[in-house]
């Protein structure tokens, strides 16, 4: 598997903080990876790790197939911060201009203009930061990220202050990168947000991965199902809460079948059928508890 990132037990002690305990995670290449934890689970070191921006006291970290420090490593990717500070006095445009030079950008103009607009603040280009709203800034800082066409983009918390609309658009510009062979990885605290975009998921707790893989491997662990009947029925084993769904389980199809056909044999006409799959906040509740 040719992966984006490869970190093996990797610790970080900051003083006699221990806020990485040994992190074993492998993210394979152009995935939409979601790291998932409470707060002060280790997220931000573990990302700063990744960027070579905090050193770790003991593991080992490749990032694509190189070290963190490594500048060629550095150029090829995109990193969104969690608390992003903007020059007040600088417009967008200044701000990426100054960020595409860092970055040492062959046609900087072109991609500015392209980025402005896919990340929704062209008619804001020459406004200065300081009047920015929250979500404006990390649009910003996204679009940012996205200079330069990073193979590997690294955001922490990118929906954070943007609207319902306005994480949409952060998804849909996700999804573009995602399908051109990006790899992203990031943190969210805003779960249903972190489902919608990531195909997979990792959740982080006292400084280690308890749990990584796709998304539906988390969830189909699940063995209740969820059945609606054309009109109400009355079968031992499913039980309902008026609302018109019926829950029942079963352990494996077999069983799931043989319910079925006592529901029908009571007479029960089977409208629909569903596995009921937790969300990732039961998931993540089911594995920290709490
Ligand atoms: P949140 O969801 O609240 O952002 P997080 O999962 O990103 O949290 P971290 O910010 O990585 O967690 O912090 C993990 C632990 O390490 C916390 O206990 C924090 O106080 C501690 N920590 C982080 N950075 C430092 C530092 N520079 N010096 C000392 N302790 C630190």
């Amino acid at each position: 598997m040719d992966a984006a990132l490869e970190a093996k037990g990797i610790e970080k002690i900051f003083k006699n903080r221990r806020a990485l305990a040994g992190v074993d995670l492998v993210v394979p290449r152009g995935t939409c990876f979601g790291l998932i934890g409470v707060n002060g689970a280790g997220k931000t070191t573990f990302i700063k790790t990744m960027l070579g921006i905090v050193r770790p006291s003991a593991g080992s970290i490749r990032v694509l197939g190189g070290a963190p420090e490594d500048i060629d490593v550095r150029r090829r990717i995109g990193y969104l911060p969690e608390r992003l500070a903007l020059p007040p006095a600088w417009s967008a445009t200044t701000y990426l201009t100054s960020i595409a030079r860092l970055k040492r950008l062959p046609r900087p103009r072109e991609e500015i203009d392209r980025l402005l607009v896919c990340v929704g603040l062209a008619s804001a280009r020459d406004v200065k930061t300081r009047a920015f709203s929250k979500g404006m800034k990390q649009r910003l800082g996204l679009a940012a990220a996205l200079l330069g066409r990073p193979e590997l983009l690294v955001l922490d918390e990118p929906t954070d202050g943007v609207d319902p609309l306005g994480r949409a658009e952060v998804r849909e510009l996700l999804r573009e990168e995602q399908a051109r062979g990006t790899t992203v990885f990031l943190n969210s605290h805003l779960l249903s947000e972190t489902e919608r975009i990531c195909d997979r998921i990792g959740i982080l707790h006292a400084g280690a991965v308890l749990r990584d893989g796709p998304i539906e491997a988390l969830a189909a662990q699940s063995t209740r199902w969820i059945v609606r009947f054309a009109e109400p029925i009355d079968v031992e084993g499913f039980t309902s809460n008026g609302d018109g769904n019926y829950h029942v389980e079963a352990e494996d199809p077999a069983a799931l079948d043989e319910a079925l056909a006592r529901a029908r044999g009571a007479g029960g006409l089977i409208v629909a059928l569903r596995r009921d799959v937790p969300d990732l906040e039961s998931i993540l509740r089911g594995e920290v508890g709490g």
